[in-house]
């Protein structure tokens, strides 16, 4: 049950249920019985539109009520994924009929039927153990803060929204939030959307009339509080207040001072103008905190890492670029979300590659050849495709780290050459212009319409596959007669991958740069390209500016051993 539960999970069913045995003490491994498995054979789906949340954090307890717009032909039972003991389960706002728990989901019957696109509110209580998984900030925790006091956090992430009580964990669906929070006098706490900050209850909205748009539960459910933060106003841009939430004078210093206001409002006016207005209204909260990622992009809350300023890499930048790619994920990744777990590539890729071409045209011009130099480095830590096509779906947690290198590189960077980067830029604005589920597929169809060409056989060979991503090896061999150089370049792979590798090739008297393009279509492992260079060449690199990904030869590997940032 709990496969055919695992994500898609909103059923509501057909039988009376009222033959259910009332089992709310049963705990979530309880064995199905008969009826709950005829039931939920007979389950059809429905369309969670809102969740409301009552969170005290000082205990736990969480009251959950999913509205939900049922498909037909309607019916008396509810399945919803759910991770932790549901009690006082509700239906209609009326005591359950009945409700039961087991592998890992809540089943409810109500008393009356619900029909056919009619909404049902069905809700149910739950104490959240303090408890973290798969050794991430996922879970509820609290942690002490570089200055001694305590983080409190509620973090779901990908297919998690089940921690906290019943949810549809599948992560391609955009819902309404809010979210009612207790907590102790004065401290500041932050909750998805628009915030209502009270002395000792806080409340979140994010819908399309208080904020404009919808959110996944992977980022929307979320509370995040530290009774040591001060909240400071910072600085506006394109309408939105940008909104600091640190602890001051902390150990190593805080994040807003060593951010520039006007390069952080020059990449959000930039950002903006490529996308669309902020999706989720006026004001943007940036909170610094000690959790394990570097940073994590909720709907109009960014939490980076206390320690961000400490670090020393691996980008030139590494506070304004962690920054810049949350930023970018309030569209990528937010707004639109992921179509599946698998294709959780895309997400991040269009964090990184966007502050990236901000970096490369509009900041220091050591940024953007320092973050190709970092994303081309860790492409050789790759245990996964960047799109891996394992049938089920590797879990998340698996193959996340993978994508931070050859997403951006595969996706974007490496199309550059072969497409122009406006219109990669263009099949991004193509690819996010709508707030909707998205996949690969999706982002190459968008990046073909952009620039009006065939990237099946690219992303055949790039993007797509099972196991380990099989990268080239490039080797080059040159020939010359007086000034003409002929610069040949053989790719070793299984597969022929598309692709433009630029040679630098030196000799007593200069150096120059040589694209080689294998072009869109890669008919053979070898290309040639011709250059003029005065004197007997003593010399070539392949790929020195770091634009394509060029596994080394055996005998000089040294791969997978660089950290990669995780946020
Ligand atoms: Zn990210």
């Amino acid at each position: 049950m709990g496969r055919r539960i695992g994500y898609a999970v909103l059923a509501i069913v057909l039988s009376a249920c009222s033959s259910s045995p009332s089992s709310n003490d049963d705990g979530p491994d309880k064995v199905p019985s008969t009826q709950e498995e005829n039931d939920l054979n007979r389950a059809i789906t429905g369309t969670v539109t809102r969740y409301d949340y009552a969170v005290d954090l000082a205990t736990g307890a969480v009251r959950d009520r999913l509205t939900v717009r049922a498909d037909p032909p309607g019916g008396d039972c509810f399945s919803a994924s759910c991770e932790v003991p549901a009690t006082d389960a509700e239906w209609q706002g009326a005591p359950a009929a009945s409700s039961s728990q087991s592998d890992g989901a809540l089943l409810v019957c109500g008393r009356s039927r619900v029909l056919p696109w009619q909404t049902l509110r069905v809700s149910s209580r739950s104490v959240v153990p303090e408890e973290k998984f798969l050794g991430l900030d996922v879970g509820f925790s609290r942690k002490k803060d570089l200055a001694g006091g305590t983080f409190t956090y509620l973090l779901s992430w990908v297919g998690g929204c089940s921690h906290f009580g019943p949810c549809d964990a599948d992560p391609s669906r955009l819902a309404s939030f809010h979210f009612d929070v207790e907590h102790a006098p004065g401290d500041m706490v932050l909750c998805p959307g628009k915030i209502v900050q009270g002395e000792q209850r806080t409340r979140c909205e994010l819908s399309p009339w208080s904020t404009g748009s919808l959110a996944p539960t992977y980022s929307a459910v979320a509370v995040a509080s530290d009774p040591l933060w001060k909240r400071t106003p910072w600085m506006k841009a394109a309408g939105v207040d940008f909104v600091f939430y640190e602890v001051p004078n902390l150990p190593g210093g805080n994040i807003a001072p060593v951010l520039d206001k006007g390069s952080v409002t020059g990449f959000f006016e930039w950002i903006t103008d490529l996308l669309g207005p902020f999706p989720y209204g006026d004001e943007l909260r940036v909170a610094a905190a000690p959790t394990v990622w570097s940073g994590f992009e909720h709907p109009a809350n960014i939490i980076l890492s206390e320690k961000l300023p400490t670090r020393t890499g691996p980008f030139t930048n590494t506070v304004m670029h962690v920054l810049m790619h949350e930023i970018v994920h309030q569209w990528a990744g937010d707004r639109a979300t992921l179509a599946a777990v698998g294709d959780f590539v895309w997400k991040e890729s269009t964090a990184e590659y966007l502050a990236y071409v901000f970096e490369d045209e509009h900041r220091d011009a050591a940024e953007g050849p320092a973050t190709r130099a970092y994303w081309d480095r860790i492409s050789l830590n790759a245990k996964f495709h960047p799109r891996p096509l394992e049938n089920p779906t590797p879990p998340v947690q698996t193959f996340y780290g993978d994508v931070y290198g050859p997403g951006p590189m595969v996706l974007y960077l490496q199309l550059e050459a072969l497409v122009g980067r406006a219109a990669v830029v263009r099949g991004i604005q193509f690819f996010l212009a709508r707030p909707a589920a998205r996949s690969v597929e999706d982002l190459r169809r968008a990046l073909e319409r952009a620039a009006h060409v065939d990237l099946g056989k690219y992303f055949d060979a790039w993007v797509f596959g099972s196991g380990k991503p099989e990268w080239p090896v490039f080797t080059v061999a040159t020939s010359q007669s007086g000034s003409d150089v002929t610069v040949t370049v053989t790719q070793t792979a299984a597969k022929v991958h598309p692709c433009v590798v630029e040679v630098e090739v030196a000799s007593a008297s200069g150096k120059v740069l040589v694209p080689v393009t294998f072009g869109l279509d890669a008919s053979s492992n070898t290309a040639t390209a011709h250059a003029t260079l005065q004197g007997e060449v003593t010399g070539t690199v392949v790929d020195p500016n770091h634009r394509v990904i060029d596994a080394k030869p055996a005998s000089f590997t040294n791969e997978g051993t660089e950290e990669v940032l995780i946020f």
